[in-house]
């Protein structure tokens, strides 16, 4: 069996499981409450807070602990839209679904300005200026501006030059989000250099990185004001709730593990599976030159491949890949991403994206082509 959809969502670590499991048992307490070990609790909680803060270049003040990046998103953008009544949020439309539904809604809708992306899938600044600009003209405040840009995508893995971009946006006195799901498993060390000072939200899942799913963060920088998410005196009164301590601790261990991590070996992996499918049958990569290291996000040419028949055939010998964004598999309507750069829906029906997993070895990457070769043999054969 062969899992290459990471981009889904990622097993829990062993270590991070074993971190974990205490703090359901006899670790038990609650955080708040006013005894001893219950105080450990908090301090545990506080400490890794502290440590999460120091990886990613900011102030514990400015962590807070969230269900996941769904969560992280709705909270970034409704808490703003409530603290901000008269503002406005610029935004792309190739983010993550739980961005584009907010769109959709009657009540938010009034508020988005939507970007297109280029045919790589970057963003550019000079739309997000242009609107930044209408939306003064119209009378909105530049502090109640949002520009929201993901750091990397989901689908098509291309990594935005989100410095250029957040830089531009503070320079025009207006506010920078970004959604930084996917570019946390290739973080390493370089999310800590990257979360520079013109980021002022951020959001992230640890499911993408060895911890359970159910547990993500929202990074809110202390100058700027939402509103909470769920009234309560936990998360400093901003995200309420009983601390899901477990998953916290499992967060922090994740995180451990990431700053160890070397990513080249992925991209090597990536690069490698790429020229070989790419001897089996023609291709055309997907997304930009600015990639993430382990995905892989393709078009067959010849026709009579499709998508949906390659996720299925290798689905049966036990190779696991996907059409594209796991949350919306179960949609009928092709990928809004591969739509935003450009592909015909028969070409998005021809695309698949494979996603390699940290712990992938390139030993098996001989095996992986022959299941590819096989399956695509099987479409031929049926074809005929
Ligand atoms: N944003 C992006 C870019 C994602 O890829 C995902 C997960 N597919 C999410 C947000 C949502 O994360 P979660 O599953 O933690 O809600």
């Amino acid at each position: 069996m062969y899992y290459l959809d990471a981009a889904a969502t990622t097993p829990v670590k062993k270590s991070v499981l074993d971190s974990m499991i205490p703090y359901f048992s006899n670790k038990f307490y609650n955080p708040s409450a006013n005894y001893t070990p219950a105080d450990d609790i908090s301090d545990t909680v506080e400490k890794i807070r502290r440590e999460i803060a120091i990886y990613i270049g900011c102030q514990p003040s400015e962590v807070y602990f969230t269900s996941g990046a769904s969560e992280s998103n709705s909270w970034a953008i409704q808490g703003w839209i409530k603290s901000h009544p008269k503002g406005r949020v610029i935004t792309t439309n190739i983010e993550h679904d739980s961005i584009l539904k907010m769109v959709e809604d009657p009540f938010l809708k009034p508020y988005f300005r939507m970007i297109p992306v280029d045919e790589y899938g970057y963003v550019y600044f000079e739309p997000i200026l242009k609107e930044i600009e209408i939306a003064i003209k119209e009378g909105v405040e530049r502090e109640d501006i949002l520009v929201a840009v993901q750091y990397a995508n989901n689908e098509i893995g291309t990594i935005q030059y989100i410095s250029l971009l957040s830089d531009g946006v503070k320079k025009y006195g207006a506010n920078f989000f970004t959604d930084a799901t996917q570019y946390l498993p290739e973080g390493g060390y370089a999310l800590c250099y990257s979360f520079l000072n013109n980021i002022d939200m951020m959001s992230m899942s640890g499911h993408k990185i060895g911890a359970p799913k159910g547990i993500g963060l929202l990074i809110v920088r202390d100058r700027i004001k939402i509103s909470p998410l769920i009234y309560g005196t936990q998360n400093f009164g901003m995200r309420g709730g009983t601390e899901n301590v477990p998953y916290i601790v499992a967060l922090g261990e994740a995180f451990r593990l990431l700053a160890g991590s070397n990513r080249d070996q992925i991209s090597y992996t990536r690069r490698e599976l790429l020229r070989k499918i790419g001897e089996i049958t023609p291709i055309k990569e997907n997304g930009g030159m600015n990639h993430l290291g382990n995905n892989i996000n393709i078009t067959f040419l010849d026709e009579d491949i499709s998508g949906q028949n390659m996720v299925n055939i290798l689905s049966a010998i036990g190779v696991y890949i996907s059409m594209g964004s796991a949350c919306s598999a179960h949609d009928d309507e092709p990928s809004h991403v591969l739509k935003a750069i450009g592909l015909t829906d028969e070409e998005i029906s021809r695309t698949i994206r494979i996603t390699i997993p940290h712990d992938f070895k390139d030993k098996d990457i001989p095996d992986v082509v022959a299941q590819f070769k096989k399956a695509i043999d099987l479409i031929k054969e049926s074809k005929k």
